[in-house]
């Protein structure tokens, strides 16, 4: 029987420690959890929200009239055998770094670029995580869920899950009607290539080494990222605040015109990124303080809680930068947490 619990504090369950009380919390451990949940959430008429380890969620003030499940089922299992790969099916509330350093263990290639993003592997494929040129949509298979609209349990192949730049189905039409249970990857038995980024080029450059094994590359990629991002557990954050906007290729063109330095990156002939960091840092906000919240001074993609602040004060920060960014490049800066107010 699942046990909900009343009034807990949404800043204990997400990294960015804003948000008031949420009404009901419960944790599921086993598959057969979600139905429970499901009728309590009949019951007790409010919305169910499945959560990982709050990693990429922030939760607004006062009460809260939801029920919130953290997703807790967990698992690593091999599920399929190829001549050159292993597919690797792990549960939603395994923790993601453990699932990369368990396969890296495994000798299994795939993960390494992805090492050390906070979170669960529920939530992987929900914002497709990545980092380094690799994403989570590269190596999964399937993953499974509990659809709300008929209460099965169903295998939703890759192809079907409408991976994006840090976006799928989970986070559009299936927000909501999908709680993810398990996701299955599959992993290359071979070596991989050093990801070609001048930060790791240059770590294995001053260390002489050509031929990194996987267990280096993946402590090139921990040590270079904490050195960048500050850490959660002194720091409250959520990541990157921003997604890097997607614009047409002459409003590139235009900003790289007036800025040289803009950091555009071309998505194909009539679409290019820009850097969201880049755009807030030329904004003039890199390392400014909003009382309580503010722009990492490492990095401006990042927004920290410097302590007690709550869900307004980071409105108030937000709205300042996305006007400014507005004001100077005539861009919209989408924010990549999800919200739960
Ligand atoms: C310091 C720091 C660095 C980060 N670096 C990166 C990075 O390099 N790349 C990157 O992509 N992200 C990064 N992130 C963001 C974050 O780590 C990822 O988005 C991660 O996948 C979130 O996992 P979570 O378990 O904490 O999800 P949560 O924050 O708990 O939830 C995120 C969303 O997923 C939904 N969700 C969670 N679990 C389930 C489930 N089982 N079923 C259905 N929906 C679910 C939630 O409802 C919510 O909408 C970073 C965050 C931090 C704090």
């Amino acid at each position: 029987m699942l046990l909900f619990s009343g009034y807990t504090e949404g800043r204990d369950l997400c990294t960015f420690r804003t948000g008031g009380q949420i009404r009901y919390f419960g944790e599921i451990r086993k598959k057969e959890d979600i139905k429970d949940a499901l009728d309590f959430s009949e019951t007790a008429k409010l919305p169910l929200i499945a959560i990982g380890e709050g990693s990429n969620l922030i939760f607004g003030d006062g009460l809260l009239n939801v029920i919130v499940l953290k997703m807790n089922i967990k698992g690593i299992e091999t599920t399929g055998k190829g001549t050159d790969s292993l597919d690797i099916t792990a549960g939603a509330g395994v923790n993601w770094d453990s699932l990369v350093e368990y396969t890296i263990k495994a000798g299994l290639s795939g993960l390494e670029a992805l090492s050390a993003i906070p979170g669960s592997v529920g939530a992987s494929p929900v914002q497709n995580i990545g980092a380094y040129g690799c994403e989570a949509a590269d190596t999964i298979v399937s993953v499974e869920v509990f659809d709300r609209t008929d209460g099965m349990f169903k295998i939703i192949p890759c192809a079907e899950c409408r991976f994006g730049y840090r976006d799928s189905i989970f986070k559009k039409e299936g927000k909501g009607r999908y709680i993810i249970t398990s996701v299955t990857f599959r992993l290359s038995k071979y070596p991989p290539p050093i990801p070609q980024y001048p930060d790791i080029i240059d770590f294995f450059r001053v260390k002489g080494q050509s031929a990194p094994s996987l267990g280096e590359i993946r402590e090139a990629i921990t040590t270079i990222r904490w050195s960048k991002l500050p850490d959660p557990a002194t720091l409250p954050n959520a990541g990157s605040f921003f997604k890097n906007p997607v614009v047409d290729a002459e409003t590139g063109r235009r900003i790289k015109m007036e800025y040289p330095d803009a950091r555009v990156f071309p998505l194909d002939e009539s679409r290019v990124k820009i850097a969201a960091g880049w755009l807030i840092e030329k904004a003039g906000y890199k390392g400014l303080s909003f009382g309580k919240i503010s722009v990492y001074d490492k990095n401006a993609l990042i927004l920290v809680n410097n302590g007690g602040a709550n869900h307004a004060d980071l409105t108030a920060a937000r709205g300042s930068i996305s006007e400014s960014v507005m004001e100077k490049f005539g861009i919209i800066l989408e924010q990549e947490p999800d919200e739960v107010i």
